[in-house]
């Protein structure tokens, strides 16, 4: 089977009311939370049904065992699931030891849910401390979904680079753990939902234009890249905004060559093709994705 052209991943981080409870929210905020698993992913899941579209869900654990049904639905849609913290943690403001107990509660709660080990993470406010991506890889997983250093290729993070105001910058060597890039500009989140320094409430056309303008860059510039799209049911599953993914998804399909895929389904065969070309050609492990800064 031929590479795809370009593989497009929409991933959802289904955070609920698990935030919100941590932070003793009114009951207005924790009901738009609890729109994601009452309206929004049922309808989500449909959409993806009838597309035939694989995807992979970012649930915290406390959505993941308060919301069983949304769990088991996106289970047995073919999705993949993966790490987003218990209670949505801000991961940068925790110990180490409490991290690691997120973790493990995490892995322990999905493992028992799936049968299979999970392989993906990505935190919670896309907020890591300085020794997280270190922990999650201990925990046995194999990629993360928090940063930034590129845009159409995964890449192997750094856990050892060293920064000194007065040394300068040491990079490290890089890690087994695997990062697929993410960005502001394609997650639905800073867009859509009110916050600090921002009115949200975005028209969706112009999501949409910043949306449909990577896909066709990465179209053309990227092949074999990955374009990675972040939302999440409570802000997504809102009619208006519903219908710039469908028009997303007919976009993407009309392009030749365009595949859906989960993270870990891509990552596999970018495992592959990565391993095929260091070993007919070192030099060609040059054309792989390179080391970026984490
Ligand atoms: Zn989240």
């Amino acid at each position: 089977m031929p590479e795809p052209r370009l593989t497009v991943a929409l991933t959802f981080d289904s955070d609920a009311v698990s935030d919100g409870i941590r932070r003793g929210d009114s009951p207005v905020k924790l009901s738009h939370g609890e729109f994601g698993p009452r309206v929004a992913v049922p309808r989500i899941l449909e959409l993806l049904e009838r597309e035939r579209i694989p995807t992979t869900w970012f649930v915290p654990g406390h959505t993941l065992v308060t919301f069983a049904d949304n769990t088991d639905a996106i289970l047995g849609g073919g999705h993949e699931l993966a790490c987003h913290g218990w209670y949505h943690e801000d991961l940068s403001e925790l110990a180490g030891k409490a991290q690691r107990k997120i973790l493990e509660r995490w892995v322990e709660a999905a493992t028992q849910r799936t049968g299979v080990a999970p392989k993906g993470f990505r935190a919670p406010y896309w907020a890591l401390g300085k020794k997280t991506l270190e922990l999650v890889l201990k925990a046995g997983f194999s990629y993360d979904s928090s940063l930034m250093a590129d845009d159409y290729r995964p890449y192997h993070v750094r856990l050892d680079d060293r920064h000194s105001m007065a040394k300068g910058s040491t990079f490290g060597s890089e890690s087994a753990l695997i990062e697929v890039p993410i960005y502001w500009a394609l997650d639905d989140w800073p867009h859509f939902e009110p916050g600090p320094g921002r009115d949200g409430l975005s028209a969706p056309s112009k999501v949409l234009e910043i949306w449909l303008g990577e896909l066709r860059y990465a179209y053309a510039h990227a092949p074999g890249g990955l374009l990675t799209l972040t939302m999440h049911p409570e802000c997504i599953g809102r009619g208006h905004r519903m219908a710039i993914v469908e028009r997303f998804i007919a976009e993407a399909t009309a392009l030749e060559g365009v595949v859906f895929a989960r993270l870990d389904t891509y990552l596999e065969a970018w495992g592959r093709s990565s391993t095929a070309a260091s070993a007919v050609d070192p030099a060609a492990s040059a054309t792989e994705p390179e080391a970026s800064s984490a």
